[in-house]
């Protein structure tokens, strides 16, 4: 018998949805519920790295990765230089088997609606334009009650705080760690796909941090900009954000050449600072967790965000499944396989930032990436 019968999952990012799934499917009652008032149709494109496939392979949805995104083994390093000179192109780890592609890149909305429609399949009860705002709970035994922004409220065994960066959840039960900036910012741009790109190249240094791209499917990529964070770019007009993404691009060419005459749409450039947490602790107080990004962040600079919010999931619902009880020695079995692996991924994540801040010669990249791809191999 499971540990619980019924659940509430807060929030409907990949975390949120793959708890749902992999709960629901093993007949625990599951209500999903979300902010947003749908599905999310606009957004940019995701890099998903093996350890993410393989949690989407077990939720059932690999064939609808596959046909919707764009599977690569291998990545390229090119130079800032006036060609875009081909350093090297690597085989890229294949950290969620060798059946399994290194990395699928597939437009964010997509991925939302694949997993929703998979957790409606599995019996989760999800309703959109629904927000948690408090919870009450009287002792660990007897559930937690949730109350909601229609001003109703009910009962469960469990909720799972799957919130995101600014959780509520993590506020409602006193874990008081928020994400930090990291002096990084990110520009993003969502366009067609030139011939020429069918896997991510990176460009380290020139005038900005990084450049790179991401192939999300036959007509779709989406490509970034890492520099310096400035808070003034928010105020910025749609017009400027495209002249100011472009202008930055200049820099860098080969295949970037061929992106840059689709950076015209405003609507489809996004500008972001990096933040980072962890919370370095227990994510459970009493009947309630936090899980995916509510836990912790990266800066995106490993593409490891996602892929540890679905190892969350996975491996709350294996113990939620296999044991009898919601104790304390099933939280301390949660922390011990979840705890030391995100901080590790966050702290590798920050550093590889840093290092480019400070424009550190003897940093080893390839060590620290190579390390982060021996610890993801092991399944979580
Ligand atoms: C610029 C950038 C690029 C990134 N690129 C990558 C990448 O390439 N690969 C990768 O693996 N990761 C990447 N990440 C990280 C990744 O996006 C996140 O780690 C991942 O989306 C977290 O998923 P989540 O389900 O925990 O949270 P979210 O996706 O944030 O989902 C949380 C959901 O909860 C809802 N919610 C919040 N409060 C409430 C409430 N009170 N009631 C109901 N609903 C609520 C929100 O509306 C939201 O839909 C990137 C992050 C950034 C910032």
């Amino acid at each position: 018998m499971p540990a619980v019968k019924s659940v509430l999952v807060v929030g409907a990012g990949v975390a949120g949805t793959a708890a749902a799934i992999l709960l629901a499917d093993a007949g625990v009652s599951v209500d999903l519920i979300e902010q947003k008032p749908e599905v999310g149709t606009l957004g940019s494109g995701i890099t998903l790295q093996g350890n993410a496939l393989r949690v989407l392979r077990q939720l059932g949805v690999w064939p609808q990765i596959e046909e919707h995104g764009y599977g690569f083994t291998t990545l390229g390093l090119r130079a800032p230089d006036p060609h875009g000179t081909l350093i090297v192109e690597m085989p890229d780890a294949r950290t969620g088997g060798p059946d399994l592609p290194a990395t699928v890149g597939m437009p964010r909305p997509d991925l939302a609606r694949i997993l929703v429609n998979r957790a409606e399949e599995a019996g989760a009860s999800i309703r959109f334009g629904l927000a948690l705002v408090e919870l009450r709970t009287q002792s660990e035994a007897d559930g937690v009650t949730a109350v909601f922004s229609d001003s109703t409220s009910k009962h469960y065994d469990l909720v799972i705080g799957a919130d995101g960066l600014h959780s509520t959840v993590r506020d409602l039960i006193g874990i008081d760690v928020k994400p930090q900036t990291t002096g990084m910012a990110i520009w993003r741009v969502f366009t067609p796909r030139p011939q020429s790109i069918t896997r991510t190249d990176l460009y380290y240094g020139g005038p900005s941090y990084i450049a790179g791209y991401c192939p999300t499917g036959e007509n779709s990529l989406y490509a970034y900009i890492v520099e310096e964070a400035k808070a003034a770019n928010f105020a910025l007009t749609g017009p400027e954000r495209v002249a100011e993404m472009r202008a930055l691009s200049e820099a860098y060419h080969g295949p970037w050449d061929d992106i840059r005459p689709y950076i015209t749409d405003d609507r489809g450039v996004n500008y972001t600072f990096f933040e980072t947490h962890i919370v370095d602790g227990a994510w459970n107080r009493g009947p309630v967790v936090i899980i995916g990004d509510a836990a912790h962040s990266c800066p995106p600079t490993l593409a490891q965000g996602a892929a540890q919010s679905l190892e969350d999931a996975a491996v709350l619902a294996e113990l939620l499944l296999a044991g009898d009880v919601l104790d304390e020695t099933l939280w301390r079995e949660f922390s011990a396989r979840r705890l030391a692996r995100a901080s590790e991924i966050v702290r590798a994540s920050v550093q590889l930032g840093q290092w480019l801040v400070e424009h550190d010669q003897t940093a080893d990249v390839p060590g620290l990436m190579g390390g982060v791809a021996q610890l993801v191999s092991v399944p979580a």
